[in-house]
């Protein structure tokens, strides 16, 4: 079954007592049952059902299914946010002590978390480059696991997620992969050999920037042992699903950072249309690149759909269906940046990426702003850099916007 099909046809939807076609918001605290015994064998995991929405609900697992399945996982768990997805990723398996490999050049949140951490004796170590050899020199004893995303934002660097995965099974650490950027639509790192996936489904997976929220993934492959987690021992019973049950049992309902039913709901509406979106998205970005890149020699384009990005090759035999919706270039200067970004009438100047309309934003001076210079060099954030996210509007719109603003605008 095709990508498009399966979403809409390959995964619970609606509510067949009434033949609703979507899933009913369950916007209910807690669920009532009728006696003391059900209510103790679900808490006794004996018996399927929901008893308070900080720990499941059925609109947010219908949403939880859904990625599953588009992810080729085994189980989802969804989260207030990206972060909150990405912190509960990482908690569930690490302690005092423990060390990550990461990839250089990560979205400036993680960067900070990682910086977090380091207050509950979690340090991170940054390969060099992006490639597997440069994650293995950092490996230690100490390490418990790896960490990239797929295409890098705003640095535009792939993961070569399949290279990395042997790597990281080669020392017995799992690899967690952020796939925010490029949505199973484009790849799917579990089915490479991640162990865990991440998404911010604030971004493509919404589609529409109506709700924040995060989801984690897991593929149920990695053999977690006692010794080298030892956080996890009192659930190894549980096999393929010993990841999970740690984080549905413990640091997820206790951090209690919960999507809310009504933003579960949101996300399956923007689900429907993800295909259809992120092809869009990704011709879209393709031509405006191209255009971009042939219009003024004194701008230097970054796509990795461009045959002059260094990671086009590794792209193009990775993703399918296309490089992704973002694009960044060059300008020459900090203060010709800010001028096309204010001459540009269409994209709006936000903070955001993957909505359906166009965006810009001038990183360095934004979302990387508390960055160090070595941190910024590393994510490939300069001075005179733009970011677009493209949107899904007509192309020759679009093109005649930015000829416009790079001529000088009006
Ligand atoms: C936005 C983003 C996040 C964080 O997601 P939120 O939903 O904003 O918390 C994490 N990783 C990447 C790559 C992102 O783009």
């Amino acid at each position: 079954m095709g990508f498009n099909t399966a979403i809409l046809h390959n995964a619970p939807n609606g509510e067949p007592n009434t033949g609703a076609t979507l899933p009913p918001i369950y916007q209910s605290s807690a669920f009532q049952h009728e006696s003391a015994e059900i209510l103790e064998r679900l808490f006794e995991n004996k018996a399927a059902g929901f008893s308070y929405t900080r720990i499941n609900n059925p609109t947010i697992e219908a949403f939880e299914k859904k990625i599953t399945m588009l992810e080729g996982g085994i189980s989802s768990v969804a989260c207030a946010s990206g972060m909150a997805a990405l912190t509960n990723a990482f908690l569930n398996i690490l302690q005092a002590g423990d060390e990550i490999v990461a990839a250089p050049g990560l979205y400036g949140g993680t960067i900070d978390l990682f910086r977090d951490f380091e207050a509950f004796g979690i340090k991170t170590f940054y390969a060099k480059e992006n490639t597997p050899k440069a994650f293995e020199n950092q490996i230690t004893k100490r390490t418990k696991l790896i960490f990239a995303e797929t295409i890098g934002n705003p640095k535009l660097d792939v993961t070569d997620i399949k290279g990395l995965a042997d790597i990281a099974h080669q020392y017995d650490v799992p690899l967690i992969i952020d796939n925010t950027t490029a949505t199973p639509y484009l790849v799917k790192p579990l089915l490479l050999g991640a162990d865990i996936v991440v998404n911010s489904s604030s971004k493509y997976i919404n589609g529409n920037s109506d709700a924040i929220s995060g989801i984690l993934t897991d593929a149920g492959t990695y053999r977690w042992s006692k010794e080298k987690y030892p956080g996890l021992s009192d659930y190894i019973k549980f096999g393929k699903m010993a990841y999970i049950a740690k984080l549905r049992k413990g640091l997820f309902r206790n951090t209690g950072a919960c999507l809310s039913p009504q933003n579960a709901f949101l996300n399956c509406i923007g689900l429907e249309t993800l295909g259809l979106r992120m092809q869009r998205h990704c011709t879209n970005a393709l031509a405006l690149a191209t255009f971009l890149e042939q219009l003024d020699a004194d701008i230097t384009v970054n796509y990795p759909g461009l045959a002059s990005s260094p990671y086009h090759e590794l792209a193009k035999s990775q993703l399918h269906n296309g490089y992704g919706g973002i694009v960044t270039f060059r300008t020459g200067s900090k203060e010709r940046a800010f001028q096309i970004i204010n001459s540009l009438k269409l994209p709006l100047i936000i903070s955001n990426v993957g909505d359906t309309k166009t965006l810009v934003i001038h990183p360095a001076s934004t979302i990387s702003l508390y960055c160090t210079e070595q941190e910024k060099e590393a994510s490939g954030v300069y001075d005179d850099l733009i970011r677009i996210s493209v949107g899904i509007e007509d192309i020759e719109d679009l093109k005649a916007d930015f000829e416009n603003a790079l001529k000088g605008g009006n």
